[in-house]
């Protein structure tokens, strides 16, 4: 027990979602066990009391997350809906308690896994462990990043953003890293032995979360080596891929595809139409930012175009594709390994991007990278542009 709460306290703060001292959590055993006390203790209590649930996670989340989430919540009808799609596979939508009552948060929690209270932080839970509760809340962080920096820049295009709007804006974009950057090398391909994969694999998939290129339980990561695809498990944790890759032949003749990542289809695909070995995917904010900034307004599926459009898009020079997660018509692996051909990567709509190198990690991951940056300076030049011609 002491063990989990020391695991996922140090992932809330190493992922900068919360401050050192300020996340409580609980796990259900025998009795309801607490990493800390709480003042609110007793409403803690209760919710562990009235749900089927064994784990949860308070906590004020860390700036730039705090005036982020707080800014949404106040100006939503009680409920936030954001756009990308962590939140459409993970939650409906995201609803808000004005007050830090009982009653009020127990009601919101029957039908979501978290609930935001202004000014105090949210709560997320988890049915069977402590990790779901954590992905719950990290993810909340990253939508509401997502959402919020979305909903800025559409304001600046197609109405007015409001004294506040723009007050928090400048307050928040103080806390948003510069450009990402890394110097040193990662592990050299050609790989000539299974241990050499999984070795780079390990090493490629903590870098993408250390460098916050990736929640950890979210992005996939792959290597093809020896007639098998040697790929990240489905929910598994990138920055902890130890025992957590699957081998699959390419010729399909094990079914060990079936724990693999939901994007194997994709991965595949990309391996057998460009060549290239080493596959990344992540969820770097500014790209799934800017893909959802269309300015196509005759598109003729306007609304659905995460799942499919006819529109042929570009951020800065990287091909945006729609495709939803999965290998269903309209999954992403009908439309990422075309795109990726001769490019540097690929953004798929309002949810991450694919990379591909040769013979190993250092090219897929400097290419993820740049396009990260080339979108976080874009985004600041379309706001920065629109601001000044309004003027
Ligand atoms: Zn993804
Ligand atoms: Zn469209």
């Amino acid at each position: 027990m002491e063990n989990q709460f020391l695991k996922y306290e140090k992932k809330l703060i190493k992922s900068g979602l919360a401050e050192d001292g300020d996340p409580l959590l609980g796990i259900l055993d025998a009795k309801i066990k607490w990493n800390k006390k709480d003042k609110a203790g007793k409403v803690f209590e209760s919710i562990f009391e009235s749900l089927n649930i064994n784990s949860l996670i308070f906590s004020k989340p860390k700036e730039p997350y705090f005036s982020i989430i707080n800014y949404l919540a106040k100006n939503s009808d009680g409920i936030i809906r954001p756009c990308d799609c962590e939140t459409r596979t993970f939650f409906h939508d995201l609803p808000v308690s004005d007050k830090f009552n009982t009653d009020a948060i127990i009601s919101r929690l029957k039908k979501r896994k978290c609930v935001i209270i202004p000014d105090y932080g949210i709560i997320a839970t988890g049915m069977v462990s402590i990790e779901q509760a954590f992905i719950t809340y990290s993810s909340v962080c990253f939508s509401c990043f997502v959402k919020f920096f979305s909903d800025y820049l559409y304001a600046i295009k197609y109405n007015k953003p409001d004294k506040r709007f723009i007050q928090i804006f400048e307050k928040v974009l103080n806390f948003v890293s510069p450009p990402l950057s890394f110097n040193h090398c990662l592990l050299q391909g050609p790989f000539n032995s299974s241990t050499d994969v999984l070795n780079a694999l390990t090493e490629a998939g903590k870098l993408m979360v250390d460098l916050k290129l990736v929640d950890s339980f979210f992005g996939n990561i792959s290597y093809c080596y020896n007639d098998t695809l040697f790929i990240s498990q489905t929910g598994s944790s990138l920055d902890e891929l130890e025992g957590c890759i699957d081998l699959c032949p390419l010729d399909g003749s094990s079914c060990a595809g079936i724990t693999a990542s939901s994007e194997f289809p994709a991965h595949l695909d990309i391996f057998k139409k460009t060549g290239h070995k080493a596959i990344l995917h992540g969820h770097p904010k500014f790209s799934v930012i800017l893909s959802m900034d269309c300015e196509v307004t005759n598109c003729s599926n306007k609304g659905l175009c995460h799942i499919t459009c006819p529109c042929k898009r570009n951020v800065c020079g990287i091909p945006v594709v729609s495709g939803e997660v999965g290998s269903g018509t309209c999954g992403l692996c009908n439309t990422v390994p075309e795109a990726i051909i001769d490019k540097p990567g690929v953004i798929v709509y309002g949810h991450g991007i694919f990379t591909s190198g040769i013979k190993d990690f250092n090219e897929p991951f400097m290419n993820l990278l740049k396009i990260e940056n080339d979108c976080y300076k874009e985004y600041l030049n379309r706001v920065y542009t629109k601001l000044h011609s309004k003027r």
